[in-house]
């Protein structure tokens, strides 16, 4: 696919990515198979979402599709649209139920990344004693969301994640894979500026049906999730129909009344899908809709690098938020929460490492400390758009080995997981992604960083970390370490995408509410589909809440859809 190709199809140049070639490849994994360019524009001071004076294109409903376009008409209880995390959980709760389900998924396969699953009082956790306060856990949701979210939503995570994390791991102990705990030193750091909740409830080694079943090269925990809940939809009686678009939703009385079908498929081979008790939407986020993610998220112009299109193609183009809105529903508040990690290398073909994503000192390009490196990905990201050229270095030297581990950094930047690959850092450093040099004055030359400054910026840092006391910024003491044993190292970052985290709004039964907040009958939406839940950003802090939730929201949404109709 040329560069070309890929700006039509609404790459930027600083999202230029290898796209669909990674397939399911876990991103730690990705290493130098993955892609992105650099953003050289530093955001406006403010940026202000699109006035209600230029509907953009994706808000205008097409015709309805006649049916005379309609070649084939299949009736099943429930018809959930979209198969990845949340569509596949809500299809096996509601068959479980007894219903008779159809899942829709638009390409030709169930699509997974990541491996972080977060929740609350699985028996992992209770297992190894990981007692999460549940009112806390929602309450820093709540904060985070500057309660913008429905709390009554957010409480369900917190009430039912640990009980859904058991029902999926009972299946995928029935089909050979291991689950295990993860270790509360692992899922959270004490002390950290802005606490961290230990909400990494479990990991998964694969057997070895699910690694065969699974796209070659992905992550093996991913695979066994992959594999548990493809397999349980299948086993379950889920009638998984691939290569089916969904398009359109059928609503009665001029789109007042019920959502009784959706219409999937291309122009000339239309079906319409009837769900008597009711239509699930779980096809993802927006990432992949340009227009869309820029108009409800505008900071998104300036991120070098979109992770799903990486891993799992431009695949995600918001097509159940839009057909929810064509018959009435509501949406979040925007600007909607992005979910941003600092993975990015603007410039280089790469993803960052995890050595280089150490809350090692930060300058921008005028050499220049701006933050407390040790803040949450999303935190470092808005604070990286805030200065000139939209990018940071991070500066580190010889000592690294030692004082890299010892932050005692989790999730997506723990040096124990394979987010840390030594052969990477080695290629890194070889290829010049990574400057190193022998000392700060050479070091600021080929970082192109005004050396007095630099100079300066790592003199007063020295100071503070023989201090052991930020002053300037109150990072964590133990992440204060002094920048003076050769070879130095630098490395560029920029903000990547992972995903979009705003929804159509829902009550807690997983309704879609439309414009008066009344619910829409029939309809339902879980995972990045639904909204009322994050806003302003993602948090972090509570790591796997996005796979969580959609866990969780999948699985309640299918014994709601059965319930209630
Ligand atoms: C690289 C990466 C790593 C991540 N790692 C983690 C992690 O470790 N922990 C965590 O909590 N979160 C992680 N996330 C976020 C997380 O993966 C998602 O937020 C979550 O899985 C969303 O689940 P979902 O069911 O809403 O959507 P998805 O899993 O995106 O599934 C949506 C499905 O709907 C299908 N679809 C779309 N449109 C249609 C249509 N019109 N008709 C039919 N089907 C359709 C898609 O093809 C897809 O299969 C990661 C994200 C990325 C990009």
């Amino acid at each position: 696919m040329s560069f070309e190709d890929n700006q039509e199809k609404g790459f930027t140049r600083r999202t230029f990515i290898k796209g669909a070639a990674l397939g399911t490849v876990g991103i730690a994994s990705a290493g130098l198979l993955a892609g992105c360019g650099g953003s050289e524009e530093t955001p406006p001071a403010e940026t202000t979402p699109s006035g209600a004076e230029n509907i953009p294109s994706f808000l205008k409903p097409p015709a309805p599709i006649p049916d005379s376009e309609i070649t084939e008409t299949v009736t099943a209880d429930v018809i959930v649209v979209g198969g990845g995390m949340s569509g596949l959980c809500a299809a096996m709760s509601a068959a479980e139920e007894g219903a008779k389900v159809i899942l829709l998924e638009k390409t030709e396969q169930v699509n997974f990344r990541g491996n972080d699953y977060g929740a609350i009082g699985s028996k992992m956790q209770k297992q190894i004693g990981n007692e999460i306060n549940k009112m806390e856990a929602v309450q820093e949701i709540m904060r985070y969301n500057a309660y913008k979210g429905n709390q009554r939503v957010v409480s369900l995570w917190a009430e039912y994640s640990g009980m859904v994390a058991d029902w999926i791991m009972a299946k995928a102990e029935g089909y050979g894979c291991k689950p295990k705990p993860v270790p509360i030193d692992e899922t959270m750091t004490p002390g950290t500026t802005v606490r961290g909740f230990p909400t990494l409830s479990f990991r998964m080694d694969p057997s070895d049906v699910a690694l065969n079943d699974a796209p070659k090269g992905t992550d093996p925990w991913t695979a066994s999730m992959r594999y548990t809940l493809k397999q349980g939809c299948i086993d379950a009686g889920v009638d998984i129909r691939f290569k089916s678009p969904a398009v359109q939703l059928v609503r009665e009385d001029n789109n007042k009344g019920r959502v009784t079908a959706v219409i999937a498929g291309e122009k000339g081979a239309y079906k319409k899908y009837v769900g008597t008790k009711g239509i699930v939407l779980c096809t993802g986020d927006y990432n992949a809709d340009k227009e869309m993610r820029e108009y409800y998220i505008p900071s998104t112009k300036y991120i070098h690098a979109n992770m799903f299109e990486m891993v799992n193609g431009p695949i995600n183009t918001g097509d159940g938020h839009k057909m929810a809105m064509w018959i009435g529903a509501a949406i979040d508040e925007f600007p909607h929460a992005p979910m941003y990690f600092d993975f990015a290398v603007p410039g280089a073909p790469i993803l960052a490492d995890a050595l280089m994503r150490q809350p090692w000192l930060s300058v921008n390009e005028r050499g220049l400390r701006y933050c407390n490196e040790e803040l949450p990905y999303a935190y470092l990201c808005n604070a990286e758009r805030q200065q000139p050229g939209n990018m940071r270095w991070t500066v580190w030297d010889s000592k690294w080995p030692e004082e890299a581990p010892s932050f005692k950094v989790v999730a997506c930047k723990d040096m124990r997981t394979n987010f840390h690959n030594p052969e990477n850092v080695k290629q890194y450093i070889e290829k010049g992604y990574i400057r190193s040099a022998e000392t700060l004055e050479e070091l600021a030359e080929k970082m192109q960083v005004p050396k007095d400054n630099f100079l300066a910026t790592v003199a007063r840092y020295n100071e503070l970390a023989k201090k052991g006391v930020d002053e300037d910024f109150g990072k964590r003491a133990a992440c204060l370490t002094t920048i003076e044993k050769p070879t130095f190292y630098a490395a560029p970052l920029g903000i990547a995408l992972l995903v979009t985290l705003g929804g159509l709004k829902i009550n807690e039964n997983l309704q879609v509410l439309d414009q008066e907040l009344n619910v829409i009958p029939g309809l339902y939406a879980a995972g990045n589909t639904s909204g009322s839940y994050y806003a302003n950003d993602y948090c972090v802090n509570l790591p796997g809440n996005s796979h969580g939730r959609a866990f969780t929201f999948g699985y309640l949404a299918g014994k709601s859809v059965v319930k209630l109709g």
